[in-house]
């Protein structure tokens, strides 16, 4: 994999900079280790990337009245195959996120990052959101038609004269064939 630019970095942050006003924000800029550049289908010419901000989001009167918020953006460019027809797909992964910092989480949230003794792991955090946002599938089209299950015909391309079961349907075509039937 190709990582140019900034190096994965020390992405661990002192979050307590900015509680105690010796900064006003941090920015983080690097690129995302993930292994050889490939997760599961996906492959990544080039590492994705991640831009980070943390910064002071309203000032209290003490460290506990401060609410610091972290942005996370994270980008990369990646090919997979389409879930139906297998063609290779380019596609462009882009995740943005905010979060409040608190030091201590006492239960999971969506809203909330932890930063135990004031450091925050923003490698980390972009890691698990690039994971959690990558799709599930990717079609090369909403509409592909796929491959003929039979005789592997790229449908998009051609038709074939294998006799074909629409999917979803089989319940509907049932239905008015009984109702054809009580018809007639
Ligand atoms: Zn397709
Ligand atoms: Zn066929």
């Amino acid at each position: 994999m190709k990582s140019h630019g900034e190096q994965t970095k020390n992405t661990v942050v002192d979050v307590t900079k900015i509680y105690n006003g010796i900064v006003g924000e941090i920015n983080l800029d690097f690129n995302l280790d993930i292994e050889d550049g490939t997760t599961g289908d996906y492959v990544f010419e080039e590492a994705p990337h991640v831009k980070a901000k943390i910064f002071e989001k309203a000032r209290g009167r003490n460290e506990n009245e401060s609410y610091v918020a972290l942005s996370i953006e994270v980008t990369g460019d990646y090919t997979c195959l389409c879930a139906r027809c297998a063609k290779e797909v380019a596609n462009h992964l882009c995740v943005s996120a905010e979060y409040g910092i608190t030091r201590r989480l006492s239960e999971d949230s969506d809203e909330y990052v932890e930063a135990p003794d004031g450091l925050l792991d923003v490698g980390e955090l972009a890691r698990m959101l690039f994971y959690l946002e990558l799709p599930q599938r990717v079609l090369c089209k909403e509409e592909c038609k796929g491959l003929c299950p039979v005789c592997g015909t790229d449908l998009n391309l051609s038709t074939c004269s294998c006799k074909q079961v629409k999917k979803g349907n089989g319940l509907e075509d049932l239905k008015k064939l009984l109702d054809n039937y009580e018809e007639k």
